[in-house]
This record gives C-alpha cells, sequence and structure tokens, in this order.
C-alpha cells in the first residue's frame, strides 16, 4: 500500500510559501498586493478574492514580535552595546527599527494572508461551513 499524501504538498506550508513571496496563495501567479499593504482582490490571474482572508493585526503584531527579537534581543545580550554612547546606540538601532518594520510588514502579511488561504479559514468560512466534527476538512 502507497502512501500517496506526500505527492500532495501541505496546503498551509504552500500559502506560507506564496504570501512569503507577495504572490496570490491560490494560483502564485498574481500579486497578492496592490500596493504596500493593499490587498489586491480579486486576483487578476485566477479572480480568487483574496479579501475574504482578515490578516486584521496578526501582521502587525508577528512584524512587532520578529523586529523585537532581532533588534532589542541584542541590546539586552552584549553588554558592549550598554557601554556604548547613547546617540550610537539610538542613531543605529532606530533606524534599523524601522527598515526591518516596513520590510517585513508586507512579507509577514502575505504569510498570515497565505496561512488563512492553506487553513480555509475566511469570513465567510466563519458563516456557512457546517461545524467540525472529526477535526477534519
Ligand atoms: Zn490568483
Amino acid at each position: 500500500m502507497t502512501d500517496t499524501t506526500e505527492a500532495v504538498p501541505n496546503p498551509i506550508l504552500q500559502g506560507l510559501r506564496r504570501g512569503v513571496r507577495r504572490q496570490c496563495p491560490n494560483c502564485a501567479a498574481g500579486p497578492l498586493f496592490a500596493g504596500y499593504v493593499k490587498v489586491l482582490s480579486p486576483c487578476p490571474n485566477c479572480s480568487h478574492d483574496n479579501a475574504q482572508y482578515k490578516a486584521d493585526d496578526a501582521g502587525p503584531y508577528f512584524t512587532i514580535l520578529l523586529v523585537g527579537h532581532l533588534c532589542i534581543g541584542p541590546l539586552l545580550i552584549f553588554p558592549f552595546i550598554w557601554k556604548s554612547p547613547l546617540w550610537l546606540v539610538l542613531g543605529t538601532t532606530l533606524p534599523l527599527i524601522m527598515i526591518l518594520t516596513l520590510l517585513l510588514l508586507p512579507v509577514v502579511k502575505g504569510a498570515v494572508i497565505g496561512v488563512q488561504w492553506g487553513m480555509k479559514t475566511s469570513r465567510e468560512a466563519k458563516t456557512s461551513s457546517p461545524p467540525l466534527t472529526d477535526g477534519r476538512s
């Protein structure tokens, strides 16, 4: 007996990968955003309604979490940073925090939307799907 589930890619990881690349999670050919983080819906390639996935504050939340760990963590760990002049520390970390945040926000928001696509969670799914009974969809 062969296991056919390995041939099918995990839709959550597939959606995550496509979202990180800021591609439509449904077809991977169309763009996910019309601008910086405005969701382009429907997709110009496959007409999938990407606006049905509500990223809300998850994108900024995970972005702050990532940037905080990447920038604030070293400030707390390395003592040579504590002994540096304040103007040097603020002059380097504040622009770094701002640039990283602006670069990561669309990537993280795309990832959130891609994961929602993979998990088949949307505004319509919450209101129209029957309740799950065995934990599988
Ligand atoms: Zn598409």
